[in-house]
């Protein structure tokens, strides 16, 4: 049976879907969904991430972590915790990069939450020789200061969609039509989770809500808040986003999101007002919402560009000088990636990051 064949069978069964459910049968169902059968991310992928692009991400967030360690007194046993780790190079390059500095290797329980048992197999070949643990949810994390990274983590978790209408909200459903999947609208009902869009939308409009962020972003602030650490949220996205974003992507192509499910890597923009409030409302503190560009400036990568340069020519230069753009101009994900920085309130924000 297809996943376009069980899709329908279980809409045929129990009616139309959420997005959000649509959304983690593609991405995670066990036998055939897109992170359960595949590498996305390798050289024949269907997307590249910035840790892919250039080492130089990686080690900055690896030494703006470290220096947030070192700036809470340098815990002698904390959790260096990544969430969608895909191939295991973001690890791998903070590892790499905070190798010198004094007790931290020693001081760090390498955590891994990953859904894909490909990927996995995968991040554990990279990171051999660390040992890193796997977990199976957030609750899981050792219970110790949190030092945490999530690049393109948030932007994989389902979203549901609501269409403005009047004072209430219908929710976009994914049903079938004969033998193929297609958009509907649920009954119009209010959502206390959407009052305060009330106020910036008009009828008609389409707003986003990620349920399971919640409740992940809640766990890090308040181990964060209580343990100390400090976190490292990187996702595109906005403050809170207006319209449809799911976006379905193949071979570098968008695609058809209700096209060949679980053949396509499905995200949605991340709303981070949530995230912050959800944080505020764990008692942790958070910097401001910070563009990829400004905060890998601060961190000194045109520094570490140069650095890196002066060894290089030809092919290998273009492509440092590609990959320094890439990560940090406006017009490429500069500007379109973002960092959310959790610490608690009696510590100095992760250096990048301002309050
Ligand atoms: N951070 C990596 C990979 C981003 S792709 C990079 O920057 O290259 C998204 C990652 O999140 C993949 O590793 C994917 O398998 C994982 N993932 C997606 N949904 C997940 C979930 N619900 N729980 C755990 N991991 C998930």
């Amino acid at each position: 049976m297809t996943l376009t064949d069980h899709l329908l069978a279980r809409i045929a069964q129990d009616g139309p879907m959420s997005v959000a459910d649509y959304m983690t049968e593609c991405l995670l169902h066990p036998t055939q969904g897109y992170y359960s059968t595949r590498d996305p991310l390798g050289a024949l992928g269907d997307f590249i991430t910035a840790p892919e692009i250039s080492q130089m991400f990686g080690e900055l967030i690896g030494l703006s972590l470290a220096q947030a360690w070192i700036d809470q007194g340098h815990p002698n046993r904390f959790a260096l915790a990544e969430l969608g780790p895909g191939r295991g190079t973001l690890m791998a390059d903070i590892l790499r990069a905070t190798r010198n500095i004094e007790g931290f290797h020693d001081a760090a329980e390498v955590t891994l939450l990953e859904a894909s048992p490909i990927l996995r197999q995968i991040q554990s070949d990279t990171l051999n020789g660390y040992t890193p643990r796997w977990i199976e949810t957030v609750a899981d994390l050792p219970d110790a200061p949190l030092f945490l990274v999530a690049n393109e983590f948030f932007d994989a978790l389902p979203i549901r969609q609501f269409l403005r209408d009047g004072d209430g909200w219908r929710e976009r459903l994914v049903g079938r039509e004969g033998e193929s999947l297609t958009y509907g609208l649920g009954a119009q009902a209010s959502q206390v989770a959407l009052m305060d869009r009330l106020d910036d939308t008009q009828d008609g409009d389409l707003v986003e809500l990620c349920p399971s962020a919640i409740p992940i972003i809640t766990v890090l602030a308040g181990r964060i808040a209580t343990q100390g650490g400090a976190g490292l949220i990187v996702d595109y996205g906005d403050w809170h986003s207006l319209g449809d974003t799911l976006q379905a992507v193949r071979k570098h192509q968008r695609a058809d999101p209700l096209q060949a499910p679980g053949q396509a890597d499905l995200t949605a923009q991340v709303d981070f007002e949530p995230l912050a409030t959800a944080t505020r409302a764990a008692g942790c503190a958070h910097t401001r919402l910070t563009p990829q560009g400004v905060f890998l400036e601060r961190l000194g990568i045109t520094a570490r560009a140069q650095k890196l340069s002066a060894t290089l020519g030809g092919v290998e230069l273009d492509k440092l000088v590609s990959a320094h753009r890439r990560l940090t101009h406006p017009n490429e994900m500069g500007n379109l990636f973002k960092v959310l920085g959790l610490y608690p309130s009696y510590a100095s924000p992760p250096p990048g990051l301002e309050t």
